[in-house]
C-alpha cells in the first residue's frame, strides 16, 4: 500500500459548531426540515417510486419556471454544471454568442461559451448597473449572435437585470436564443419562462429554492429543445449531454445514477414553493428584503447599488471606511453566530434574501449581529434605529397587504 491510512480524522460532530451558524450569506442558505429529512434518504435511482418522484418534480417545476411546455431536467452538480449544460448543448463551435456581463457569474457564462469554442462578444455593463435595452440592441446588431446569455440577478455585486422580458423579445426579433441564469432569483421574484419566451433557465439548489447544493435544475423551451435534437455532432460532454440526460428525466431509463437524496431534497423544496404559492413567496421576499435594506440604512450604512438597479435576493452593503471586511465577517460569525458573505471585487459585504433567509426573525438577528459587530470594531452604528426601521417596514407591508385584500372583491 502506498498511501497510508490517515490519522487525526475526527467525526463531523467534533468539527461542526454546537449551535449551527445562521447562514445569511449569498448561499448556501438554511434548508427547511422536510428538505433535510429527504436528503437523508436513499432509494433506488430507477423504478416506480423514482418515476413518481421525477414526474412530480417536473410538474412542480413547470409551475416554478412558469412554463407548461418546458423540457425540465435535474443536473447532478452545482449551478455552474447547469450553466455549462445550457451552453454546451445550445452552442456549436463557431457560433456567435453575446454574453451580457454584469459581474462575476455572468462572466462565467462567457467563459463557458469560450470553452465551447463559441465566438463570444462580452457586453460589459457598467459596474452597479442593469443592462440597458439600447446597449443590448446595439450589441445584437453588431455581433449577430445565435445565443444571448444573461443573469437575472448578479449575486456577486447585487445588480438586478430588470428588463429580461424586453431583452428576450429583442433577441428573438433577431433569431437569437436566450439563456437566463436564475440561480439566486428563481422562486424569489417573477420569472415567466413562457410569457417572456426564454429558451433556457438554470438554477441551483442552494439559493432561492432553499435546497441543498449539488443538485440543480434546467429548463429548455420547445425551440431550444428542437435545436438540441437537430444537432448532428457528438457533444464532448457526456454527463451534461441533454439528450442523454433526457433518457432519465423523460424516458425512465439509465443515464448515470442520479444523486437520489438530493433529488428527493429538491422535490421537497419545490413542494414547499408550490404549497406557499409563487405570489405569496414573492411577497415574502420583497417584504423581507425591503425591510432588511431599511434596517441597514436605518443604522447608518449605505447600500452598494442604486435602488433602480438593485437586486432584492442578495443585498450589497458598502463596508465603512477603516473597517476590514474579513474582520467584520469573522466577528459576526464568532461572536453572534451569523454568517454573511464577503465580495468578489467591490468593497462590500453581502446578505442573502433567498428562501428560508427571508424570515423576520432572521432579519433581526442579522441586523443586530452586523451593527453590534461594527460597534465592537469601533464604528458607531445606531442599532436601535436600524431595528426600528426594520420593524416599521415589516409592519408597513402587513398593513398595505391588509389594505390590498380589503380592496379586492372576494
Ligand atoms: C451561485 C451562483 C452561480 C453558481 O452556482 P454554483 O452552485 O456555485 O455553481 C451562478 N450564477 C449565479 C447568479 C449564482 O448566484
Amino acid at each position: 500500500m502506498q498511501v497510508k491510512q490517515p490519522s487525526g480524522i475526527v467525526p463531523l460532530d467534533y468539527i461542526l459548531p454546537d449551535e449551527p451558524l445562521l447562514m445569511m450569506g449569498a448561499g448556501p442558505v438554511p434548508i427547511p426540515k422536510p428538505v433535510s429529512n429527504a436528503n437523508a434518504i436513499v432509494i433506488n435511482h430507477l423504478g416506480e417510486t423514482m418515476t413518481q418522484v421525477i414526474d412530480q418534480i417536473k410538474a412542480m417545476s413547470a409551475y416554478v419556471f412558469q412554463s407548461e411546455t418546458a423540457r425540465i431536467m435535474g443536473v447532478a452538480g452545482p449551478g455552474s454544471a447547469a450553466m455549462e449544460m445550457a451552453i454546451v448543448n445550445l452552442v456549436s463551435p463557431g457560433d456567435h454568442v453575446l454574453c451580457v456581463c454584469n459581474g462575476f457569474f455572468s462572466n462565467r457564462l462567457a467563459e463557458l461559451s469560450d470553452r465551447a469554442d463559441a465566438n463570444v462578444l462580452r457586453l460589459n455593463i457598467n459596474e452597479g448597473e442593469a443592462a440597458s435595452l439600447d446597449a443590448v440592441q446595439a450589441a445584437i446588431i453588431k455581433h449577430k449572435p445565435k445565443l444571448l446569455t444573461i443573469v437575472q440577478g448578479e449575486t456577486s455585486n447585487t445588480v438586478f437585470n430588470h428588463t429580461l422580458a424586453q431583452i428576450s423579445e429583442l433577441a428573438h426579433q433577431h433569431n437569437c436564443l436566450v439563456v437566463v441564469d436564475a440561480v439566486c432569483t428563481l422562486s424569489t421574484m417573477p420569472l415567466e419562462m413562457a410569457a417572456w419566451d426564454i429558451d433556457a433557465i438554470i438554477t441551483g439548489g442552494q439559493k432561492g429554492l432553499s435546497s441543498i447544493p449539488g443538485v440543480s435544475l434546467i429548463a429548455f423551451s420547445e425551440r431550444a429543445w428542437d435545436h438540441i435534437l437537430s444537432r448532428k455532432d457528438k457533444l464532448k460532454h457526456w454527463c451534461l449531454d441533454a439528450k442523454l440526460a433526457d433518457q432519465f428525466w423523460h424516458g425512465k431509463s439509465y443515464h448515470y445514477t442520479a444523486p437520489v437524496s438530493g433529488v428527493l431534497a429538491i422535490h421537497e423544496a419545490l413542494r414547499l414553493v408550490c404549497e406557499e404559492t409563487l405570489p405569496a413567496r414573492f411577497h415574502r421576499h420583497l417584504r423581507s428584503s425591503t425591510a432588511l435594506q431599511a434596517g441597514i440604512e436605518g443604522m447608518g450604512l449605505s447600500l452598494y447599488v442604486e435602488k433602480k438597479h438593485r437586486l432584492n435576493s442578495v443585498v450589497g452593503i458598502n463596508v465603512p471606511p477603516n473597517v476590514d471586511a474579513k474582520q467584520l465577517l469573522q466577528t459576526m460569525s464568532v461572536d453572534y453566530r451569523v454568517e454573511i458573505s464577503g465580495s468578489f471585487g467591490p468593497d462590500i459585504v453581502r446578505i442573502g434574501q433567498m428562501g428560508e433567509q427571508s424570515r423576520a426573525h432572521n432579519l433581526f438577528r442579522t441586523i443586530h449581529a452586523l451593527g453590534a459587530s461594527l460597534n465592537s470594531l469601533g464604528v458607531s452604528m445606531d442599532v436601535p434605529a436600524g431595528m426600528s426601521a426594520l420593524e416599521s417596514t415589516l409592519q408597513w407591508f402587513d398593513q398595505s397587504k391588509t389594505a390590498e385584500q380589503s380592496l379586492t372583491p372576494q
